[in-house]
């Protein structure tokens, strides 16, 4: 039979590939977004499909619906976005939570939760292993987001040992490609606007902290993956590990988009980790996953997005 599978922020920069990834696969999907950070642009070419349907809705609210398998995807990635209105990023990730686990519950849905990299907080391990328990400061800017996510993750393994609900976690570290709202404040989509707009590239700190990038197509894939799979429940990271200096990131940017924009120094913001690259041996071993897609081809299919984007 058809799984109906519901995707909470399907109007989001990943939501809107899983939900393009599930519609062409044949499932019936429902996206559910409240339009924080997401957009209906985002899944504009999906609502002529006899099997795609668009609810507006808060997962802070219960919602009953007959799914059979729920990705968990509602919450605003960018450290400017969630940091805006904090007790809000916090409700939904805890309440969202726990309504979507009694959704799963009552469904005997699995159910898949989008944790993030951002659970190692500022990590004093590296590369990060998923037995790493995080080094997070619980009362700084990026809290409402990182123990919302803890937190979140805290309550689907005990929903899992508690009342038997099927859950996946996957971790994910920093994924970019078309579809990211051009002015979220996130680094890849941020360089490149700025690299197109001829504005100067603002470089937080002295760009020598360290992220590892993924391509959204390769993350989708991981994300399929793992709601497949029988064996493992998780923390399962999910991420590109090679890793790159925030500078060199911006270099990249330069070169590709023959840009002329100068380099400035802005204050790093507070708590910004200084390193951060994921050990995907678990993914490799489990759904035998890796990314697939380096970062100058990932890049380029980004530049043309956001190039089409500010000439529209
Ligand atoms: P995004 O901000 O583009 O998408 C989030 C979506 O959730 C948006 O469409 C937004 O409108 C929606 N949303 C927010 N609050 C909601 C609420 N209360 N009710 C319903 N919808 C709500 O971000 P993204 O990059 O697509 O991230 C998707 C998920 O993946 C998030 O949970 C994020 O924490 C996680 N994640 C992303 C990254 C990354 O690098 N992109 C890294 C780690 C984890
Ligand atoms: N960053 C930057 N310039 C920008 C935006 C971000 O130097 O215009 C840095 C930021 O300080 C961090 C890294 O890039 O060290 C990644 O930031 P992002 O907000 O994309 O994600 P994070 O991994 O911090 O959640």
């Amino acid at each position: 039979m058809t799984p109906t599978t519901l995707v909470t922020g399907g109007a989001g920069f990943i939501g809107s590939h899983l939900c393009e990834r599930l519609v062409a696969a044949g499932d019936e999907v429902l996206c559910l977004d409240n339009f924080y950070t997401g957009t209906k642009e985002n899944i504009r070419h999906l609502l002529l499909k006899p099997n795609f349907e668009l609810v507006r809705h808060d997962i802070w609210l219960p919602i009953y619906v007959e799914v059979d398998r729920i990705y968990n995807l509602a919450c605003p990635a960018s450290p400017v976005h969630y940091q805006n209105n904090p007790v809000s990023t916090t409700k939904t990730s805890v309440l969202g939570a726990i309504n979507m686990l009694g959704l799963a519950k009552r469904r005997q849905a699995r159910i898949l939760q989008a944790s993030t990299s951002e659970v190692y907080g500022d990590p004093k391990q590296h590369p990060q292993t998923e037995s790493y328990w995080g080094n997070v400061n619980p009362i700084g800017p990026r809290a409402c987001y990182d123990e919302g996510k803890r937190c979140a993750e805290t309550l689907f393994f005990d929903y899992h040992r508690q009342s038997g609900v099927d859950i996946r976690v996957v971790r994910i570290f920093n994924t970019y490609g078309p579809r990211m709202h051009p002015r979220d404040g996130r680094v890849v989509s941020n360089f490149i606007v700025q690299a197109l707009s001829g504005e100067p590239i603002t470089l937080y700190g002295d760009g020598q902290q360290t992220r590892s990038f993924c391509y959204v197509d390769d993350l989708v894939d991981g994300l399929l993956a793992m709601m497949k799979q029988e064996e493992e429940v998780g923390p399962v990271n999910l991420g590109n590990p090679v890793e790159f200096t925030i500078r060199e990131l911006a270099e990249a940017v330069l070169r590709l988009t023959c840009s002329k924009s100068e380099l400035i120094f802005l204050p790093l913001p507070q708590d910004d980790p200084a390193q951060r690259q994921p050990d995907i041996a678990k993914a490799k071993s489990i759904i035998e996953w890796a990314p697939k897609v380096g970062l100058e081809d990932g890049l380029k299919e980004t530049i043309a997005y956001f190039r089409r984007k500010l000439t529209a």
